[in-house]
């Protein structure tokens, strides 16, 4: 579960979240919706330890987080921009979270130069628990055939699985995904849909999805929050919101197709 409280976030004393309020159950498929501006992404990122609140405490499982580092969070995130690394085929770029939380130094960028120059030597090899692991979930994503394909070679909804698997691949306790359709064209937009809430109904993940298309937080989500302005305005399944709406904004936010 995701407990956020009295969240507050100014940038250089602007306030862009005041008093954002969430109670995310384990297992549940929860969607922040609103329009462009209005902080969903700064809440994501106060929940992933990218930003450091202004005021509020953040929960996650039984824990705050507020001084935990977002490695350690438990956290996997997709992006909208997937953030692979072009230049690694897809069984490394899944297998790379695995591998550099083994490796010893807690130098980032020197772990990095470890693991690049393991690739890059020819004996490189993988502990077997890892590849199987890695090679379990290319197939959960039915990526099993591309595996030595570099990323750049893919199609936006093939790299939009990767970088699924590559958050799926830790076991994370909550997964965090800021807008991952948006770069796709419609019909796989459509598809994608379905793979993800598939996949998050099969792992019974804890999930918060981040979104500005009113269909695809009302056809995804368990719960969805409308946020504006840096508020959240109301919370409730889509079937709430629909027949609910606790103001014109939200019954026109919800009901127009955008
Ligand atoms: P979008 O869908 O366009 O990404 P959003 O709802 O995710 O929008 P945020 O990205 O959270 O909105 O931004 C909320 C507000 O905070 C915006 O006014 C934005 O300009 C501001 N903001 C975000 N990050 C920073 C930053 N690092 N410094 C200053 N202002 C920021």
């Amino acid at each position: 579960a995701v407990v956020v409280e009295q969240l507050v976030k100014d940038f250089s004393g602007v306030t862009v979240l005041q008093n954002i309020n969430l109670d995310i159950e384990e297992g549940e498929f929860f969607a922040l919706l609103g329009p462009s501006g209005c902080g969903k992404t700064t809440t994501m990122r106060c929940i992933a330890g990218f930003e450091q609140p202004t005021d509020g405490i953040i929960k996650i499982g039984d824990e705050t987080v507020n001084d935990i580092a977002p490695n350690n969070r438990n956290c996997g995130m997709v992006f909208q921009s997937y953030a692979l690394f072009p230049h690694m085929n897809v069984f490394d770029n899944v297998a790379y979270s695995l591998n550099v939380s083994r490796l010893k130094s807690s130098n980032p960028l020197k772990k990095m130069g470890i693991y690049t120059r393991m690739l890059n030597s020819k004996l490189a090899k993988y502990p077997k628990d890892i590849e199987e692991k890695v090679n379990d979930i290319l197939e959960y994503v039915e990526l099993e055939d591309h595996a030595k394909k570099l990323t750049s070679e893919l199609s936006g909804g093939q790299q939009q699985r990767v970088a699924l698997a590559r958050a799926l691949v830790m076991e994370p306790e909550v997964l965090l995904m800021d807008e991952p359709l948006s770069n796709l064209d419609q019909k796989l937009r459509h598809s994608m849909r379905n793979t993800i809430r598939q996949i998050q109904q099969d792992l019974k993940i804890t999930t918060i999805f981040v979104t500005h298309d009113q269909e695809e937080a009302m056809s995804m989500a368990d719960r969805v929050a409308v946020m504006k302005d840096g508020e959240i305005l109301q919370i409730g399944t889509p079937t709430d919101l629909y027949s609910h709406p606790q103001s014109p904004f939200i019954a026109d936010f919800v009901g127009k197709s955008n």
